[in-house]
């Protein structure tokens, strides 16, 4: 039987692996964005990027002729803000974070040494070094809890693989004896219900889109949201073969869509019975 579904009224996308790889967009990214944008639904870049700011991932929209807002950007930095602004004031936030992160803090109590109690770790990369862990591993002694942007063990660059924040996590935990209490970066369930928050919507009536099964689609499908697997980036069918529930959407690439939209006839925010959940179409799962 054939359970309707509520009309889609807002879109998350994935960045690296659905709208691109590295330096190169895929085929119809750039024409899907700007559908989706005539079509004024609104729309959020989601992405686990720790080492950009969202001005830097809108710069890189703008080579596209693809004139977005800043704010579309929705990072774990955004995500983390979000919480902090839920949480009864705290006093003050040590972030060691990528400097060029720290703009998307700004709005946030970011402190140095005394009062704080919240330490925030991201991947500072280069900019790491022994005297910003000690000042994390003092607060932490001193009452601080300790949350992360993310806690990935390492990242490959182009020489090679490199640690990534979760290391940094890790090594501040065995310090401390503190354990991270959270992480704001996708697949957490607190990343997308501050992307939810952020665009205003329900649940039921977003839909997200991306190349990650766990982290992108079944992630954003736990938390009540629609899931759209697109088979480029870091897609295997092997991945979705073994995933641990079923897809809802599976599309070739980003630039289905659009299609994919039109077959859900009216389901832009009309027609209350458009699209079904078995609709692994164009293309099945
Ligand atoms: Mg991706």
């Amino acid at each position: 039987m054939q359970q309707a579904h509520a009309p889609i009224s807002a879109i998350f996308l994935d960045l690296d692996g659905t709208l691109y790889i590295e330096e190169r967009w895929l085929p119809g990214a750039v024409d899907t964005v700007r559908w989706l944008m005539k079509r004024n639904l609104p729309i959020r870049f989601i992405t686990n990027t720790t080492r950009r700011s969202r001005q830097q991932l809108q710069r890189r929209f703008q080579k596209q002729h693809l004139d977005v807002p800043s704010n579309w950007f929705f990072t774990p930095a955004r995500a983390a803000s979000r919480w902090f602004h839920q949480q009864e004031a705290p006093r003050g936030i040590l972030a060691l974070v990528h400097p060029d992160v720290l703009e998307d803090l700004q709005d946030l109590p970011l402190a140095s040494s005394d009062s704080v109690d919240f330490v925030l770790v991201g991947d500072m990369d280069e900019a790491w070094n022994l005297h910003a862990l000690n000042q994390g591993l003092r607060a932490l002694l001193n009452g601080a809890k300790l949350v992360a942007l993310q806690r990935n063990r390492r990242w490959l660059a182009h020489e090679g693989y490199r640690l990534d924040a979760g290391a940094f996590v890790a090594a501040l935990e065995y310090g401390s004896g503190v354990r991270c209490e959270m992480v704001f970066g996708k697949p957490s369930p607190i990343f997308f219900r501050m992307a939810l928050l952020d665009v205003g919507a329900a649940p039921e009536r977003v839909l997200m889109v991306g190349d990650d099964v766990e982290s992108d689609v079944l992630a954003a499908q736990r938390c009540g949201m629609r899931g759209a697997l697109v088979k480029t980036g870091k897609f295997r069918p092997e991945t979705l073969a073994a995933a641990a529930s079923p897809v809802d959407v599976v599309l070739e690439d980003i630039g289905q869509l659009s299609q994919w939209f039109r077959t859900q006839a009216g389901s832009l925010g009309h027609s209350p019975s458009a699209g079904h959940r078995d609709d692994r179409s164009p293309h099945g799962s």
